[in-house]
């Protein structure tokens, strides 16, 4: 079997021949003639060592046994293979063996045989990389010493590339997961750990310093350590303590330089360009880093340098993106990662206050954007040292602050007081501005994200503008009130888009006789669950979304339908659309319903537009003008809700309409004494000497009916008549109460 010749070096070490300084290489010679490999191993041992490593020589008689023993050796450099043994292509196929089953690629083989006929072809000795062909007569003692000599070269040669290529993708591998990391802390971390893979530490530390440069002496943060230096982590050290690890370091902050040795590496990076910072790598290993190493260190060092530049950067990044650059304070963006942050316990335990400075604007205009940045940072001083907690504070919009605190700090009234209404002095004037201020707990809130927390608080601060108090506390059925909506915007824009609202008309009648003398066209919206949305809810939401020209727009085309259903059940009554004052202002609206109108081939007398009086006051000349051009058109006008935009009697007579709709609030209430009805019989006077029609909305009960009649009011609407129907059930509503 096997054998290792004794007596010529490290003769126990069968396994562990790569110990100690220079290692050993170890060649194998695989011959059956056992005299002649007598000879052999005899001139061979004369050689020793090449390139000071000594050599090792293993035998074997058969292809066989030397498959065995390259398993067991896989780093022997040199087999000198007899071609015929076992049959005429054992040599041979021990060969392809190696190559191609083993994947040994850098051993190096030579041939020989005792029959010069047996030699393989040029393309085989190609394929498996054979180096050489010998007759063994021909091998004389010089000879093997030379061909030994050059193909172990050639093997070392081989493995030292085929390391490089190894370090170079373990730097590759290294550098890539380095790039990943984001913060100082885990970056430097990785980055030990990853050159503790390359320079294979097994004893010896690493550790990353951040140099902080000061005017008497320089003070060294150590960012993380591993092994011998795992207790300096995170430790402030003094120039002497450092010294004293490694004399060196002196001179590579002096000279701003890096250090490389087998035993003790320093590296030296710096970001001073983005951050104004500094940093040392130093690394020990109690063995030495050979040279292969050594300059994969120094790749790898490019890597961290850039690695180092890049967190540099990206920290610059993140405090612009969430600083506010005027004030120098946390933006929007910070508060919101800060609320994203928050675990369920911490939301719990979380509030929001959200302070809005009330006529900010027109602060704004009035004295300009620096006075502004003045009022915000005063503002903000003031809120900071109001509340006892040290609290974060974002401008979270233009003129508003939000402190994100803990539910236990209570803003009690004397502390709302101060803090709705500041008073503060600057450029030797007092300045008083006041706030309005949203109180919001966290809790309940996990479910939604930290924008959509932010935007319901907005919305209620918002709403806040209507109520009287300045400091209004948010409740969890306001959220609940504005998700709905929020929802529903969502769900509308689609509607809309995809055409899916409706619409019902609702008969308007001649009181005398309840003969129908047209209808009002009302927009319905049924969501997926077949549940309807009232137009009181989804109408107000279309505004605020910018939805409403839209929808208007929709709705009309769908009157237009209902019209011509009407007309060829020859039914030839107008039908009013409703339409808001955004739509009115709107570039494109008169020449929408006129183009509409047109290629529907149905007269303009047929159509009416309500709009309410709170709407038509709105941008009162502007509106009026062009309400103008609908009359020219033919359409009449309704002003609808009338009697509940206050303005309104004073206008009366400047009002380009037809109709006055009495609103239903007015026509609710009006049977019970000392009501509304010295109001409704004011309204329906005056429009007669404006010689409106009056029109009274919501008529439920005869009663209803009887006194507006005797207060000489002639059309009436409302679910006495009929409720708002589809043109579908309208139809034969009519027909059967024609006949
Ligand atoms: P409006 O234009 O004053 O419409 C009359 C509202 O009173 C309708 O409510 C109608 O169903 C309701 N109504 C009629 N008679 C009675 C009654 O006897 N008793 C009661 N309790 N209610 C009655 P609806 O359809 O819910 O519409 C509410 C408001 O939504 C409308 O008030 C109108 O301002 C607005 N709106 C409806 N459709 C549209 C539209 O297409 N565009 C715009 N911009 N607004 C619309
Ligand atoms: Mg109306
Ligand atoms: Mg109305």
């Amino acid at each position: 079997m096997s054998d290792v010749i004794d007596g010529f070096v490290f003769a126990d070490e069968k396994h562990n021949v790569e110990t100690n300084q220079a290692t050993v290489w170890q060649i194998l010679s695989v011959e059956d003639n056992q005299e002649y490999q007598a000879s052999l191993i005899n001139s061979l041992q004369k050689l020793k060592t090449v390139q000071g490593h000594p050599l090792q020589i293993l035998t074997a008689n058969s292809a066989f046994e030397a498959a065995a023993i390259l398993s067991q050796h896989p780093n022997i450099a040199l087999i000198l293979l007899d071609v015929v043994m076992e049959d005429d292509d054992a040599g041979l196929r021990l060969v392809k063996t190696i190559r191609e089953v083993m994947g040994n690629a850098s051993i190096r083989i030579v041939l020989l045989t005792g029959q010069p006929g047996f030699a393989p072809e040029k393309q085989t000795m190609q394929a498996l990389d054979i180096d050489e062909y010998w007759n063994k007569p021909d091998l004389t003692m010089d000879k093997l010493h030379s061909v030994t000599t050059s193909n172990l070269r050639t093997w070392h040669y081989i493995v030292q590339l085929t390391q490089a290529q190894q370090g170079l993708q373990m730097v590759i591998d290294a550098a890539r997961t380095i790039s990943s990391k984001s913060d100082i802390a885990s970056f430097t971390n990785t980055v030990l750990s990853e050159i503790g893979k390359i320079v294979g530490i097994t004893t010896g530390g690493i550790m990353c310093v951040r140099i902080e440069e000061r005017s008497q002496s320089n003070i060294f943060h150590v960012v993380e350590a591993i092994g011998c230096y795992k207790d300096f982590s995170r430790l402030e050290l003094s120039s002497e303590t450092l010294y004293d690890i490694n004399q060196n370091i002196a001179y590579v902050i002096k000279y701003k330089t890096s250090v490389l040795r087998t035993s003790q590496s320093i590296f030296y990076f710096e970001t001073k360009d983005i951050d104004n910072n500094c940093y040392l790598m130093v690394v020990k290993s109690d063995t030495s880093i050979s040279e292969a190493n050594t300059n994969l260190l120094k790749v790898f060092s490019e890597n961290i340098s850039s690695g180092f530049t890049n967190i540099a950067l990206l920290n610059r990044l993140t405090s612009i993106a969430y600083t506010n650059q005027d004030l120098n304070i946390p933006n929007r963006n910070w508060l919101l990662r800060e609320i994203q942050n928050l675990n369920h316990k911490e939301r719990i335990q979380s509030k929001l206050l959200l302070f809005d400075i009330k006529q900010f604007e027109e602060i704004s205009f009035a004295f300009g954007s620096d006075y502004c940045v003045k009022v915000l940072l005063s503002v903000y001083q003031n809120i900071r040292q109001a509340i006892p907690h040290p609290i974060p504070i974002a401008l979270s919009d233009t003129q508003q602050f939000t402190a994100l605190l803990p539910c236990d700090v209570i803003i009690d009234e004397e502390l709302q007081a101060q803090l709705t209404h500041q008073q503060f002095e600057f450029d030797d004037v007092v300045h008083n501005i006041d706030l309005a201020i949203i109180e919001m707990s966290l809790d309940n809130s996990f479910y939604y994200s930290a924008s959509k927390i932010l935007n319901l608080a907005e919305s209620s601060l918002k709403e806040s503008i209507h109520k009287p108090r300045s400091y209004i506390i948010h409740t969890q059925q306001d959220s609940e009130t504005i998700s709905r909506s929020y929802n529903l915007m969502g769900e509308l824009r689609n509607a809309i888009k995809d055409r899916k609202l409706s619409v019902m008309l609702q008969p308007k009648v001649r009181l005398s006789d309840e003969h129908v003398v047209g209808f009002e066209s009302l927009a319905r919206w049924q969501l997926e669950d077949g549940t309807y949305v009232r137009p009181d809810e989804f109408i107000p939401i279309a505004e605020t979304a910018g939805l409403i020209y839209n929808l208007d727009c929709l709705i009309f085309e769908k009157t237009l339908e209902a019209l011509q259903q009407l007309s060829c059940a020859d039914i030839h009554l107008p039908v009013a659309f409703n339409a808001s004052s955004i739509d009115i202002q709107h570039p494109h609206y008169y020449e929408f319903i006129r183009s509409r109108l047109e290629n529907s081939g149905l007269s303009s007398e047929l159509l009416e537009l309500e709009i309410t009086e709170t709407q038509a006051m709105d941008d009162y000349q502007n509106v009026q003008a062009r309400l103008q051009k609908f009359i020219e058109l033919g359409i009449r006008i309704s002003i609808d809700d009338f009697g509940t935009g206050h303005s309104s009697l004073a206008h009366i007579t400047h009002l380009n309409a037809n109709y006055l709709k009495v609103d239903r609030s007015f026509v609710t209430n009006i049977g019970i004494e000392g009501n509304n009805k010295h109001i409704v019989q004011m309204v329906i006077d005056l429009g007669h000497n404006f010689k409106f029609d009056i029109i009274a909305e919501g008529i439920e009960t005869n009663e209803q009916k009887q006194i507006l009649r005797d207060m000489g009011c002639e059309l009436g609407q409302g679910y006495l008549f009929a409720k708002p129907m589809p043109v579908s059930s309208l139809i034969p509503w009519l027909n059967q109460k024609l006949s």
